[in-house]
């Protein structure tokens, strides 16, 4: 099988920065590309509040559910603390969810969902804030909603691991693959105009090896040597370029 890819686009909320997320919208119904969308249930975090809090979000969310876009619960207020707990993706010291006992987790995760549930949205996939959660938050995710998908993951196709069918989510621009399913996560409040123009270019590449969520046929695939090798590679890759970040900053700084 050639590689397939998916868009996962993450951070809606009713103060996401409409303008780029409109554009965006035109692009892939140009496109006619489905998305994976990543939508805050109530959002607190200061950080994505990018324009003025839009009265009719919500309607906006139904109307992307209505036309085949994939609604994703992203979290519950998108709002970290610091943590020292085992992550199952380590990516940061941060999470919205890990580290905090059953109940609590539990908790957020309910009122969340009952966001969604009491204004007609259907989350089908589980997103965690900056990918930070830990089994716990599984548990909690599977014991309080219907949602048996997360979009994330380090592989190199769909698998299927603790009770849950994971949708690997491993680049953040498109590159070339030859074989597997690629998930290409973009935050469009973060976009420059130069961002949102070259992925227009890059989508008239790679439209016809874009699918959607729906397309996917789900199973109870294991990870297997391919994938392991793949995961060892990226976070190899993963903190070596942590590390030069680190250091860069760290000369900046000093300079
Ligand atoms: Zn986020």
């Amino acid at each position: 099988m050639t590689a397939k890819y998916l868009i996962r686009m993450d951070d809606a909320c009713p103060t996401m920065d409409h303008d780029k997320w409109e554009y965006l919208e035109k692009i892939l119904d140009e496109f006619s590309i489905k998305p994976i969308v990543a939508v805050v249930p109530k959002n607190v975090d200061d950080y994505l509040n990018c324009k003025e809090s839009d009265p009719l979000f919500w309607e906006k969310v139904i109307s992307w559910q209505s036309k085949g876009w994939s609604i994703a619960m992203h979290g519950y207020e998108h709002d970290m603390h610091f943590t020292d707990a085992d992550l199952i993706l380590p990516f940061y010291k941060r999470s919205e969810f890990a580290g905090l006992s059953y109940d609590k987790q539990a908790k957020k995760i309910r009122q969340g969902y009952k966001i969604f549930r009491d204004l007609n949205v259907n989350p089908e996939i589980w997103i965690a804030p900056s990918h930070c959660f830990d089994k716990i938050t599984l548990q909690a995710i599977f014991n309080e909603t219907s949602i048996r998908v997360v979009s994330d993951g380090i592989a190199l196709n769909q698998y299927f691991e603790d009770s849950f069918y994971w949708i690997p989510q491993q680049l953040w621009s498109f590159k070339l693959k030859k074989h597997g399913l690629w998930t290409v996560c973009l935050h469009p409040n973060e976009m420059t105009i130069d961002d949102l123009e070259s992925f227009r270019n890059t989508l008239t590449k790679f439209s016809t090896k874009i699918i959607s969520y729906k397309d996917i046929i789900l199973t109870k695939r294991k990870k297997n040597i391919f994938d392991i090798f793949y995961s060892f590679y990226f976070w190899r890759k993963y903190k070596l370029f942590n590390l030069i970040y680190k250091i860069r900053s760290s000369i900046k700084n000093y300079g």
